[in-house]
């Protein structure tokens, strides 16, 4: 996803950038925050401005026009490296960082970051989807993290610090991004093209809770009707969950054949779950947050089925989470929508026998 600008991290760059003009720029990051809200754009101008041909050492700018800018954006820089999960894979397979078999220790993130740099500068690093970095991926890494070779500069990018390994984590200086806000995510709608009616684009900006990756799936024409479904069984109490297991299959198969489109369906209705379940908990706790029209509707119905109390739907909302992630390792979607549907069914029927004055 090309971002247009760094809407909504001025706060992060301008300390990058005093970081640079002091002379202490740390060589290992990991960028951490909600899934597409601009890890990767920062990441990436980041890369730009280390190796821009038009940059100076002490100061950090990247005037996207050079071959270097351009290069990093193809990511075709000879001195740039980049790392990420297979969308086939649950891991990053370790022959990205120490080579295949034949090629053990001579290829990968950790051989090619040692070289002599083409630019003669720096090498620099992106590892997207660190979260999906697993015990025997960061041992090849550690060595390259507590030593990055010259000046290069080595990026990890996750969600939470909490998902990474505590020997990564302690490598790497943790670099917080916030969600976006209801405007930023505006802006960036109008900016894409995506939205252009004003109304429209607050709407998408309020479900889409600070993600532009949210605010893209949740654009898909076709998911409102699931959606509705979904929000009306799990509000409570649930009907038929064989029968919405078999309804959200083939939502899901209608994305085609295609893996990526295929998981953003699923994500979409387990994050348009999540939002049901935070609101009912704010609302039962006494606080009102702004929301859409869609999730008004439910919201009323599901204080009614988790009246005897908000803790009824932590086990609801870390089903949803845990789903989340099997969705994103790669998971088979038909076994994962039965398995969530069932739990989540099961919870919800529980909590709605539940006697409100426990
Ligand atoms: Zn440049």
């Amino acid at each position: 996803m090309a971002w247009p600008n760094l809407v909504g991290h001025e706060v992060v760059w301008t300390r990058l950038q005093r970081c640079v003009s002091q002379g202490r720029l740390a060589s290992t990051f990991l960028f951490v925050g909600p899934a597409g809200i601009g890890k990767r754009t920062v990441a990436t101008r980041l890369a730009q401005a280390l190796l821009c041909q038009n940059s100076t050492a002490n100061e950090l700018r990247a005037c996207q026009t050079c071959a270097a800018c351009q290069q990093v954006e193809a990511r075709t820089h000879p001195d740039f490296i980049n790392v990420a999960k297979p969308a086939d894979r649950s891991y990053i397979p370790i022959e990205l960082f120490i080579g295949d078999r034949e090629h053990r220790m001579r290829a990968g993130l950790c051989h090619d970051i040692s070289l002599k740099p083409y630019s003669g500068s720096r090498k620099v690093a992106i590892i997207d989807d660190a979260d999906y970095l697993n015990q025997e991926g960061a041992n090849c890494l550690l060595k390259t993290l507590e030593e990055p070779p010259g000046r290069s500069v080595i990026i990890l990018i996750g969600t939470s610090p909490q998902r990474q390994l505590p020997t990564i984590r302690s490598r790497c200086q943790i670099v917080r991004f916030p969600p976006l806000t209801p405007e930023q995510t505006v802006q960036l709608l109008k900016e894409l093209d995506w939205i252009s009616d004003e109304h429209q684009a607050r709407e998408l900006a309020t479900r889409a809770e600070g993600s532009l990756q949210r605010a893209k799936e949740l654009l898909d024409d076709d998911l409102e009707q699931c959606v509705g479904t979904l929000l009306m069984q799990f509000s409570g109490p649930p009907q038929d969950s064989l029968e919405l297991t078999k309804q959200i299959s083939q939502f899901i198969d209608s994305a085609g054949k295609d893996a990526p489109a295929r998981r953003a369906r699923s994500r979409a209705l387990l994050l348009t779950l999540v939002s049901l379940y935070r609101h009912t908990m704010r609302e039962l706790a006494g606080v009102r947050l702004p929301r859409d029209r869609a999730t008004e509707q439910f919201v009323g119905q599901a204080v009614q089925t988790f009246r005897a109390g908000p803790a009824l739907l932590l086990p609801c909302l870390e089903r949803c989470l845990e789903a989340i992630q099997q969705v994103d390792a790669n998971a088979n979607l038909a076994t994962l929508t039965a398995c969530w549907v069932d739990d989540l069914s099961q919870a919800t029927i529980a909590a709605a026998s539940e006697p409100q004055d426990r």
